[in-house]
């Protein structure tokens, strides 16, 4: 787990950090992504014992390193805690906090395994999702289960042939009776592999364009569900991409959570609230990553001194922690705006993804680079912060799409 012999053990769970101060992901920036004061008391305490499962999953070793899936017992103690009910509202079983405290928690588990963070808060948006729109019989039939993470849930926008273009999605749903029958298939899904509650787009009239576009609950127990296997990454693989086929799935009006012409409009209303939360995983990340590079070269000595007496690599880690202020600020921006609801959100979200997925992928190889060879290791989990920014460049829209979106903005302008 420390590496091959000689190197210091390294403890990166706290840090010498004090217990009230672990949620903190991020030790190099002037403030957090979210502060203490923005949220309530019982927030705060959600905050700080997520903060504690980050540590306790850190010290167990299996956070920070590839596994096709992470344990369930880990789901269960998330779910204990009520990870699974942030933003659920109270009447259905859930806590209703704010975005702001499920920004935190993301921010706090990516630290570790921004795997399992991704996991957890996408089942937990399909949970809410159900909660807030979802016909009674599903709220009774099916939130119990995914509240206790007995059942995992998942959204489904993207297929085989459309990704960017949401609009272009072929899965059908067409009348039939009084109910509908869905054909086609859906890929690239986080937590497909082992979710069977999908909130799943489709189109009920091609020519329509993405007004014919509606949202159903599908039930992946149920006939004409057939799950694909999961996806083969090269990296964070416990985030459980894969997809499904839908083949003559009956489904009834009930099913239906948004009908055509509210669909697209209430996928798109989501998305600055979801570019902020990857953005504030990649600021956790590099956080932790630049944390590594630091302790690194505080205990290495090399040529008789210390490394980080030598102002090449104390440059470069300079350069890194002004980047990470930058993203950090970017993204504190935008949860500010999502949280208040404002329309600034579409802008600042942009600007938040982009250049902190841009940055954290870039300089985490800078970190790497710092600690040598002993970068390289799984149990630094600097691999996995690396693929994690990666794919953090296309979840909830690529950063050529952030691109394209302030593009829209800069040029639409008035005079
Ligand atoms: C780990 C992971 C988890 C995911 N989870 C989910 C999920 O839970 N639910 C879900 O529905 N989807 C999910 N996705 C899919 C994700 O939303 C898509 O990958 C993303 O929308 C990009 O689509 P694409 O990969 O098909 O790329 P494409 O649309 O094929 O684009 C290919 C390249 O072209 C660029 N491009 C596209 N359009 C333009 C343009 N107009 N101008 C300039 N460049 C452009 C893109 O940025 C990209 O670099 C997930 C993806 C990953 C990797």
């Amino acid at each position: 787990m420390c590496g091959p012999p000689g190197l210091p053990r390294r403890h990166r769970s706290v840090r010498g950090e004090t217990q009230s101060e672990v949620h903190r992901p991020m030790m190099f920036v002037s403030s957090p992504v979210v502060a203490d004061e923005q949220l309530t008391a019982d927030e705060l305490t959600l905050v700080t014992a997520t903060a504690q499962l980050a540590n306790d999953l850190d010290a167990s070793g299996s956070g920070r390193v590839d596994a096709t899936r992470i344990s369930s017992s880990w789901y269960t103690r998330a779910a204990e805690l009520g990870l699974t009910r942030i933003q659920v509202p109270v009447a259905n079983g859930g806590l209703g906090y704010s975005y702001l405290c499920k920004l935190a928690i993301a921010c706090s588990l990516s630290r570790v395994c921004m795997p399992f963070a991704f996991s957890l808060i996408n089942t937990h948006n399909a949970t809410a999702k159900l909660a807030d729109y979802g016909h009674a019989q599903h709220i009774k039939n099916l939130l119990p289960d995914l509240l206790a993470t007995r059942r995992f849930g998942a959204t489904a926008l993207t297929e085989p042939q459309a990704g960017s273009d949401f609009s272009a999605i072929k899965t059908s749903a067409e009348r039939s009776g009084d109910g509908w029958v869905l054909n086609g298939e859906k890929a690239w899904i986080t937590n497909a592999a082992f979710a069977d509650v999908f909130i799943c787009y489709v189109q009920t009239a091609a020519a329509a364009g993405w007004r014919g576009i509606a949202c159903f609950v599908i039930d992946g127990t149920r006939a004409g569900f057939e799950r694909v296997p999961q996806f083969e990454l090269f990296g964070a693989n416990a985030i459980g991409t894969g997809g499904f086929r839908l083949v003559n799935y009956e489904a009834s009006d009930a099913d239906m959570i948004h009908p055509p012409g509210e669909a697209f409009k209430a996928a798109l209303g989501s998305i600055n609230g979801a570019r902020t939360y990857v953005a504030g995983m990649c600021v956790a990340m590099l956080g932790d990553a630049l944390a590594s590079a630091v302790d690194y070269l505080r205990e290495r000595e090399a040529f008789g001194a210390p490394l980080l007496e030598k102002q090449g690599l104390r440059w470069s880690l300079a350069d890194i922690a002004t980047d990470l202020e930058a993203a950090t600020e970017l993204t504190a921006k935008a949860a500010r705006a999502v949280q208040a609801g404002s329309k600034d959100a579409i802008l600042a979200a942009a600007h938040a993804k982009k250049y902190a997925a841009r940055v954290t992928e870039q300089h985490i190889l800078g970190c790497i680079q710092a600690m040598g060879a002993n970068g390289l290791l799984a149990s630094h989990g600097l691999g996995q912060h690396l693929v994690c920014a990666k794919l953090a460049n296309y979840v909830d829209g690529s950063t050529e799409i952030q691109n394209e979106r302030i593009a829209t903005l800069l040029f639409d302008q008035k005079k």
